[in-house]
């Protein structure tokens, strides 16, 4: 039985990005006969609130895009899930793989910034150098300094491939393409890469259909998975929408949002626009997502980005 997710984060309005994603994990689904489970990635609480998840769940409902298990129950919802973490936490530090990093903020920005290729916000190659603080250092460190370290997992100069069902083979040697990477932060809130992997896990997913932006992060959760005991689930990465500009369509693009969209079009107009765009459809003729299964094919999406001026264009 095949077991997907969709798993946004209630930060803001849904975009047609995040939109196109939601149809395309739906449709890998339902094509297979299996279960789609909806969670809420809600880690920061500070940008996500309940409201905005329940809008989320609202527009989903009104695309017609149905989920069989999850939604708002704290059981689904990472920022009720914080045991789940420390659990798997404990497992990695007691298998001597997680080291607390003093560096400031800052430091840790600086090394983003030396990883260019794979530039983003989950990204920091290049191992820190609290990794070969001695303990009795760390001690002193711990009970010395004010502010609380973050903690980072030690990865291996190993090599991790993968075969993406829509973007083909795809590696990454942990050490030098991601580095040691944070699964906690100084504040005590476990980071997006931990808590991905270990709800995937105890949710028993073993489909992940998601954005390619997040293709970079895959080796490394498939690393965690590994580290952790699970077996990983099969990948397919969706292509980013583009702006007519070439540049992602980014959440600030307000007339991309489900507020604006839902002004403009119907559910199955919208739908079969997007259908149209990954190429599931030769027109963007109105349909509802259950018409779009039967013909469904990741060989039909492609792999490259998608520039969508010539379909959304205010009329
Ligand atoms: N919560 C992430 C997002 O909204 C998706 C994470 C994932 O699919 O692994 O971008």
């Amino acid at each position: 039985m095949i077991v997907g997710r969709f798993a946004p984060s209630p930060s803001g309005r849904m975009h047609l990005g995040n939109v196109f994603t939601a149809l395309l994990a739906w449709l890998d689904v339902r094509q297979a006969g299996g279960r789609l489970i909806l969670r809420i990635e809600d880690l920061d609480t500070q940008r996500c609130s309940l409201a905005k998840a329940k809008q989320l769940l609202a527009d989903l409902q009104w695309l017609g895009l149905n989920w069989d298990e999850g939604g708002l129950k704290p059981a689904y919802c990472q920022s009720r899930r914080t045991e789940h973490y420390q659990a798997a936490f404990a497992k990695l530090q007691s298998a001597g793989l997680v080291y607390p990093c003093f560096c400031s903020r800052a430091e840790r920005l600086a090394n983003n910034l030396l990883s260019a290729p794979h530039l983003g916000e989950n990204m920091q190659a290049g191992s820190c150098s609290c990794r070969s603080l001695a303990v009795s250092e760390r001690v002193e460190k711990m009970s010395a300094e004010s502010r609380k370290p973050a903690w980072r997992v030690c990865v291996p100069a190993e090599e991790v491939r993968l075969l993406d069902d829509n973007m083909g083979e795809y590696w990454e040697n942990l050490a030098t393409d991601c580095g040691d990477f944070i699964i906690k932060r100084s504040d005590g809130v476990f980071a997006y890469q931990l808590a991905v992997v270990v709800d995937d896990a105890a949710m028993g997913v073993n489909r992940v259909v998601r954005g390619r932006d997040l293709l970079n992060s895959t080796p490394r959760q498939i690393w965690l998975h590994k580290m952790l005991g699970y077996p990983p689930p099969s990948f397919a990465h969706v292509p980013l929408l583009l702006a007519a500009d070439g540049k992602r369509l980014a959440k600030r693009e307000r007339s991309m949002d489900m507020s604006a969209l839902r002004q403009r079009y119907t559910a199955p107009q919208l739908i079969g626009a997007l259908a149209s765009l990954a190429g599931l459809q030769p027109e963007p003729r109105p349909v509802e997502p259950s018409e779009l299964i039967d013909n469904f094919s990741w060989a039909q999406v492609g792999s490259r980005d998608i520039v969508v001026e010539d379909i959304f264009v205010e009329s």
